[in-house]
């Protein structure tokens, strides 16, 4: 049996513990100044040790992403670091830039190095020079047919191949767009990205020179918004009609869905990926848990040659944020169908409204950390690695210690306050409070509350 390894992103170090909690073989952390994802990452150097350790000691692995493109003045820094990272014996780097893998390589052949989806793998070829650079793994292209990835493997068989399965895309060959460099001055290609491609846009006519539109005051005040439906037409193609839709809150023409292959994990397999990848190390803890307890059991199932159950599977990537799926280009090109249109739209099933903070198990309580509002009679659900029960919350209680002072550290984790201060509703931000709870809750539960539609 090939063993086959869930990835998943680890923005900080409470979320790398909540993703191996919810079954991940691996994580990718940022390494502070050289990674992707800069203005989201939240480790530091001593949290990377400390990240390193807590993985080892459970037989996890930990990839370090140094995945910049540097520009000439980052190359010294980089490499003065090298070592340092090198010190904290991560299992693996993630890196793109040809020139830092040169250097890298030239002064630390031990180095083990994972290629970035951010250097475009697309085909057998390059898997094949970047295999004589010494690198182990490919992060190949998302851009990829499933035939391609089948393909490359066959040519390469002896590299490594990891696939990104799940969460955010971009509206470019990953990261290979100046949109945001334009509209926010911040480099994808140094972790800054602004994610200017999933703004919201408008279209506008106007009868007038160009002068009045790019004048030094803005916009025109009679600049008119257009109504109606809209299409982009290239000259050359007629007829072959872009939606250009513009609802009240602006056009989305270059908003992606989100991708998810959860129904193809068993041929990803097949086709020589061993590394199935979850994107979102700027993703909240809730985030890790849906996708976790989707691709677990998909991967497990892989694993044993068993078949399993997608609907069941799909539900939990559906409870959570998401911005409608798409297979990507892995079955052809998505078109269309990869546009995301109904931005404002609630397109998630669930709600986190707490997090597990303590349980007394003589009256069945729980002290939450609460994130959003909640009332008796809400039906809620805990959600844990092992856990999915529905509940009817039927009581609410504040403990006065608490009430106080929010962040005193007297306050029980495992008893009731007798003196508590019941309430009706409670609300995300202010203090923890004590809701009833049927079951015990396993480590790393959350609260989640159906979305109203
Ligand atoms: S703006 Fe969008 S397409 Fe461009 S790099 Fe950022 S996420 Fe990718």
């Amino acid at each position: 049996m090939k063993k086959l390894e869930l990835l998943m992103p680890a923005g900080n170090l409470e979320k790398l513990k909540w993703a191996i909690a919810y079954g991940a073989d691996a994580v990718y952390a940022g390494v502070p100044m050289f990674s992707l994802r800069a203005r989201e990452n939240q480790f530091t150097w001593e949290t990377l040790a400390e990240a390193v350790e807590y993985c080892h000691s459970r037989g996890k692995k930990i990839y370090f992403t140094a995945n910049i493109y540097a520009h000439n003045l980052k190359i010294k820094p980089f490499m003065a670091n090298f070592q340092k990272m090198m010190d904290m014996k991560p299992d693996a780097f993630i890196m793109s830039d040809p020139g830092l893998i040169y250097l890298v390589k030239k002064d630390f052949p031990e180095a083990e190095i994972h290629l970035s989806v951010q250097a475009n793998n697309t085909n057998w070829a390059q898997a094949e020079f970047w295999k004589s650079m010494g690198i182990t793994r490919i992060i190949l292209s998302r851009e990829l047919s499933l035939r391609e990835v089948k393909e490359i493997h066959e040519m390469v068989p002896d590299i490594e191949l990891e696939f990104f399965v799940h969460g955010a895309i971009c509206m470019a060959y990953s990261g290979r767009c100046l949109l945001s460099n334009y509209f926010s001055h911040r480099d994808p290609n140094q972790g800054t990205c602004s994610h200017s491609c999933r703004w919201e846009y408008k279209v506008f006519a106007k009868d007038a020179s160009p002068e009045e539109l790019y004048d030094s005051t803005g916009r025109p005040e009679d600049y008119q918004e257009l109504t109606g439906e809209f299409y982009l037409e290239e000259r050359e193609r007629k007829w072959e009609l872009m939606p250009i839709d513009e609802d009240e809150y602006g056009t989305y023409i270059m908003n992606s869905r989100d991708i998810c292959l959860l129904s193809y994990m068993q041929e990803l397999a097949d086709a020589g990926v061993v590394s199935f990848k979850v994107e979102g190390r700027s993703k909240t803890v809730n985030y890790l848990a849906g996708v976790g307890r989707a691709y677990r059991p998909a991967l497990d199932a892989v694993e044993k040659n068993e078949t399993y159950e997608i609907a069941e599977l799909s539900d939990e990537v559906f409870a959570i944020s998401n911005r409608g799926y798409t297979p990507g280009f892995l079955v052809g090109n998505p078109g269309e169908k990869a546009i995301y249109f109904e931005k404002n739209v609630d397109l998630h099933e669930e709600d986190p409204v707490g997090i597990v903070k303590g349980y007394d198990e003589e009256k069945k309580m729980a002290r939450i950390e609460v994130k959003n509002r909640i009332d008796v009679g809400d039906t809620l659900i805990i959600l844990s690695p092992s856990q999915r029960i529905s509940f009817t919350l039927e009581s609410i209680i504040a403990d006065p210690i608490l009430l106080n002072d929010p962040k005193s550290e007297d306050a029980s984790y495992d008893t009731v306050p007798t003196n508590g201060d019941s309430r009706e509703s409670g609300h995300g931000g202010h203090i923890d409070l004590w809701i009833n709870m049927p079951e015990k809750p396993a480590e790393y539960a959350i609260i989640r509350k159906t979305v109203k539609k």
